[in-house]
């Protein structure tokens, strides 16, 4: 099902300026935001379920609780815009067409949180989104809506994929090489300059305002009991529609390609999807049809929804060069912290490079899936382990295009 819960000011006009947006109803939660307790701000976004949508998918009213009691310290709001998963390019949709739904967003959460400084941070090769949100925040100031209960700092990364994992977003930050944190042993807020921080993905804040406007019975409308309420959902590679579409969890996969996207292009045929991300497990085509768009369900398919971004691959993709584009890609991203990452996304790289200049043995398959091996459950952060994963799903899913490549 089509929705409009984020997405609704996407086509009007001018949105992005303040009056406009005004005129379309944005920043119409605050009245009802400020008959409520914070406390019963963050009951109301507990309540709606709403899941990160950021790629974790943990419940964000949860996040919010892990916030420690209020005393006389500063505590930080920061929104992860540093989106860099290939294939994802929903989070700059918001920016780009209505950035006043973050900052509305931003002071629900804030005001929920007992925050007084948030930040946003921003990938660093998005120069005219950072612009955009940039005149967005000086209008907010200039009318008041910021400055009082609230002051944003945008901050610009540097460009580096790992910065969008959240602790090496902190770092960075910090003025730090963003380099991933050790995970505590129990559940704790993150941390940022010494004081407690919660953060959020930009289409997560972006979703609080619908929230808190119209309570969290009216979200749960949408989506199903454990994925609750809308995503934006991209759809990129060989499909006749690209775009960004926003629908409710648990919409049929297919019927989305179809009906949405328009099929793939040119009517070849569907040969695999990747559906939140490349860093996700690879779906072959014949099975598009069982999956529904929601955690659960992709779960279930040995994949996971991700950042909803799916990239449909046709009939005359080349499985092994795909994974070998990826390979390249993580291996220059992985920070280097860890060996089994740093070295193990290398060899991989190297190894199928190998298979596909023709020089390739079938134990090199087999190594490849032992590396991966070794890159599991051994690391600081899930980057390891997601790219094992994802290298491991294309082999499995399609062993005889690599062993073709083999000839001994
Ligand atoms: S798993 Fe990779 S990206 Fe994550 S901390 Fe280790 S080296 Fe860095």
């Amino acid at each position: 099902m089509r929705c409009s819960l984020i997405s609704r000011l996407f086509s009007i006009p001018g949105a992005h300026t303040l009056d406009i947006a005004k005129a379309n109803g944005r920043y119409g939660s605050l009245p009802r935001l400020f008959s409520l307790t914070p406390e019963a701000v963050t009951e109301e976004v507990v309540k709606s379920g709403l899941r990160g949508k950021g790629g974790g998918g943990s419940p964000t009213g949860e996040k919010w609780l892990l916030m420690p009691p209020l005393d006389d310290k500063p505590r930080y709001l920061v929104v992860n815009a540093d989106e860099s998963e290939p294939g994802t390019f929903k989070d700059r949709q918001i920016l780009e067409y209505d950035p006043h739904l973050l900052i509305e967003g931003m002071i629900a959460s804030a005001y929920a949180l007992h925050v007084k400084h948030a930040y946003v941070y921003i990938r660093g090769e998005y120069h005219f989104w950072a612009a955009r949100f940039e005149t967005a925040l000086k209008e907010a100031y200039g009318a008041g809506l910021l400055g009082k209960r609230l002051d944003i700092t945008l901050h610009r990364g540097a460009g580096a994929y790992i910065c969008g994992e959240k602790t090496a977003l902190l770092e960075s930050l910090e003025g730090k090489r963003g380099h991933p944190r050790l995970k505590p042993h129990t559940k704790e807020p993150e941390w940022l300059f010494g004081h407690p921080a919660v953060v959020n993905n930009v289409e997560t804040i972006a979703s609080v305002p619908y929230i808190i406007e119209h309570g969290f019975e009216a979200y749960r409308a949408f989506g199903t009991p454990q994925s609750p309420g809308t995503m934006l959902f991209g759809l990129s590679g060989h499909v006749t529609n690209p775009g960004i579409y926003e629908l409710a969890f648990g919409t049929s996969m297919q019927w989305f390609l179809d009906e949405i996207g328009g099929g793939v292009k040119e009517g070849k045929a569907l040969k695999a999807i990747v559906p939140g991300g490349s860093s996700c497990s690879i779906l072959k085509g014949q099975h598009i049809p069982n999956v529904t768009l929601d955690y659960e369900s992709l779960k279930c398919s040995n994949s996971t929804l991700g950042t909803g971004g799916m990239i449909i691959m046709d009939e005359t993709v080349s499985i092994p060069k795909a994974m070998k584009n990826l390979l390249e890609f993580y291996h220059h991203e992985s920070c280097g912290q860890c060996t089994p990452c740093r070295e193990g996304t290398g060899w991989m790289d190297r190894i199928l490079a190998k298979v596909l200049n023709g020089r390739g043995k079938r134990s090199d398959i087999d190594l490849l899936l032992e590396i991966s091996m070794t890159m599991n459950g051994k690391t600081i952060c899930v980057f390891a382990p997601a790219v094992a994963d994802m290298a491991v799903s294309y082999i499995h899913a399609f062993p005889e295009e690599f062993y073709a490549l083999c000839p001994s």
